[in-house]
């Protein structure tokens, strides 16, 4: 029966297509994706014929439905957005839940993800880490979700758009406080950068030069101190100093 492919497709760099996920969106007889223009031009840069339809945060849940009636129709669909991984900060869940629940396979390939690209070059712990996503717009809102954050001891992961980032991490330093950060600019593009520092100097690197605020960004936040949990432990040792004292 027909299948619901999940493609993700380059964040900056085209090369980072994989042969299969070409192949992929050759083959189905629909694309699914954000914006049919944007794409488009992806499809061309690769020559894939395949047509397109619209998918996106104002459709979705009426356009799920008419997708759900192709793959019962007996034809093959790939998802792709604008760029990266569908799904991730991207249309897609209501897709997914609806083709699952007909009864339909969803089969992913992996591709380009743009917080896990920033992660694995950051220099952050990578065995534990938390992916947020985008910070609510409004600095009253996002300073409630980073109070919500502000024990967690794992790497935090944000996305962020240029013109918000000082904001964002003014109000970073304000209750998560100066921990390490690091921000991951433009990646797999010509002018990609990680800026590894402390909330305030980073806030300071940015004020000093314009350019560091531009592109797209990937903002990650090293978790919490973890408390430790040698209290009580302490609590026992230093009894049993103390009554070793008068033995
Ligand atoms: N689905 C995508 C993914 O898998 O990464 C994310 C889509 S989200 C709408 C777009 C955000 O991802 C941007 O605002 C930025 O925070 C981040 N992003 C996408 N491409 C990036 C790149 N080349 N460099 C840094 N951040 C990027």
């Amino acid at each position: 029966s027909a299948v619901l492919y999940i493609v993700p497709t380059p964040i900056g760099n085209l090369d980072d297509m994989t042969n299969r996920s070409l192949q992929v969106l050759k083959d189905v007889d629909l694309i699914a994706c954000e914006d049919t223009r944007h794409s488009a031009r992806l499809l061309d840069h690769y020559s894939i014929k395949t047509s397109l339809t619209a998918l996106h945060d104002h459709n979705e849940r009426g356009k799920a439905d008419w997708l759900v009636q192709q793959l019962i129709e007996g034809k093959n669909i790939a998802l792709i957005s604008d760029a990266g991984t569908p799904l991730i900060s991207d249309p897609g869940y209501h897709l997914v839940n609806k083709v699952r629940d007909a009864g339909y396979r969803v089969v992913p390939l992996p591709g380009a993800c743009a917080a896990i690209t920033a992660l694995s070059a950051s220099g952050l712990p990578t065995d534990d880490f938390r992916f947020i996503g985008f910070l609510p717009a409004k600095s009253s809102q996002r300073k409630k979700m980073l109070q919500s954050l502000s024990s967690e001891t794992t790497t935090l992961i944000f996305y962020e758009s240029p013109h918000r980032i000082l904001d964002c991490l003014k109000d970073v330093l304000e209750i998560l406080s100066d921990r390490r950060v690091v921000l991951a600019r433009e990646l797999t593009k010509t002018f990609e950068t990680f800026l590894s520092d402390t909330v305030s100097e980073l806030i300071r690197c940015l004020e000093n030069d314009s350019n560091q605020q531009r592109g797209e960004m990937v903002l990650m936040v090293k978790g919490a101190e973890k408390q430790a949990v040698t209290t009580e432990l302490g609590d026992l040792d230093s009894m049993i100093q103390s009554s070793l004292k008068y033995l």
